[in-house]
């Protein structure tokens, strides 16, 4: 079906920081778990999606790990050395730390030296507003000692869509964020990858990314000298935060149609569970990012809840994923992944 980048604009501005703990309440899970989306098996593992925990120093309207300042979950000393005795006997090449903020788990420097050292590439999810929080002063610094590649949000080059998202004065802050990432060479050094991350305020698809990319990288650079490497698109999935959002506004139904009229199957190719497994803070297992917020569990062992310790002898090739209706939010348009768009 043709992408359609502007099928319909409803502004959700209504209900943001303030209702968060309410439209979290609201879960779209059940909607989600009888679906028509064709099965999918997992081709290689090749990234280990790990989330450190759900404690963040911001509150997005967008999220879909409900993550914030108040959560207490972190994933403990003794499952991150899980992660790297996953890395090492599996020989994964590459391990992408999400949370909340990854930067605020205790034991997130060790881990990252300790996988470099594997030569594992390592990417830190990075807010941004973390590089300037008090005793984080030294984190960019530390990151690109260890050239950790950072994808960082930053929903909009337009101020006003930036704050409606993530909250006032974000936008200025993140671009001072960006100014000190580049002053350390991200952006610029060709070891140290910064790339941006853009999601929709509202209900449309994200629109193409490489013309997306271009007009970003022209304003970045023209009023605030600021240099990237590259943008990614991500479209909304109708779970956690965002999916509370569209319950409560009465627009789930149109959302899913959305998604659902712009399915591309030629994206079913590519679609990040077929090469990655996403970790929970407490080591479980889950077939992605998005599937571990839904509470469904990995499907490729006899174990109705994989651990990271029961998979070490396990091989994953084509092994069945779970699915549900929320994977219409990667296939449809140009397809959506933690990488950006996928047949951009
Ligand atoms: S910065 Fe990321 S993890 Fe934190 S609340 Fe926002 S979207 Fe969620
Ligand atoms: S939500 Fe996307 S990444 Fe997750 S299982 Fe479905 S298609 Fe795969």
């Amino acid at each position: 079906m043709a992408y359609n980048a502007s099928v319909s604009f409803v502004p959700l501005s209504g209900l943001f920081l303030k209702s968060v703990n309410i439209l979290t309440m609201l879960d779209t899970r059940p909607l989600l778990l009888e679906t028509d989306f064709p099965p999918l098996s997992r081709t290689s593992l090749e990234t280990l999606q790990v989330n450190l925990g759900y404690l963040c120093n911001l509150s997005c309207t967008h999220c879909h790990v409900n993550a914030g300042p108040k959560r207490k979950e972190l994933m403990s000393r003794e499952v991150v050395d899980m992660v790297l005795e996953f890395l090492e006997v599996k020989n994964i090449r590459q391990l992408d730390l999400t949370g909340g903020a990854p930067e605020m788990n205790p034991h997130f420097r060790d881990l990252v030296v300790k996988a470099r050292a594997l030569d594992v590439e390592v990417i830190d999810r990075c807010n941004l507003m973390i590089l300037l929080e008090s005793g984080y002063e030294d984190l960019g610094q530390f990151l690109a000692d260890n050239q950790v590649v950072i994808t960082a949000s930053l929903p909009c080059y337009l101020e006003e869509n930036v704050e409606k998202q993530r909250g006032k004065g974000i936008y200025d802050s993140s671009i001072e964020a960006l100014q000190k990432l580049n002053a350390l060479g991200y952006g610029r050094d060709p070891h140290l990858q910064l790339n941006l991350v853009y999601n929709p305020i509202d209900l449309n698809l994200p629109p193409a990314q490489a013309g997306l990319e271009s007009d970003y990288k022209r304003i970045l650079k023209e009023k605030f000298d600021i240099d990237f490497n590259q943008l990614y698109t991500i479209t909304n999935m109708p779970i956690s935060r965002f999916g509370g959002m569209l319950l409560a506004k009465g627009l789930y139904e149109k959302y899913m149609a959305i998604l659902k009229d712009n399915y591309s199957p030629a994206n079913l190719e590519t679609v990040m569970c077929r090469s990655l497994v996403s970790v929970d803070y407490l080591g479980f297992v889950y077939d992605c990012d998005f599937n571990q917020m839904l509470n469904m569990p990995l499907l490729a062992t006899s174990k109705p809840k994989p651990h990271l310790k029961d998979l070490l002898d396990e091989n994953l090739e084509n092994r069945p994923i779970a699915i549900g209706d929320h994977c219409y939010g990667c296939t449809a348009g140009q397809g959506s992944s933690c990488g950006g768009a996928l047949n951009d």
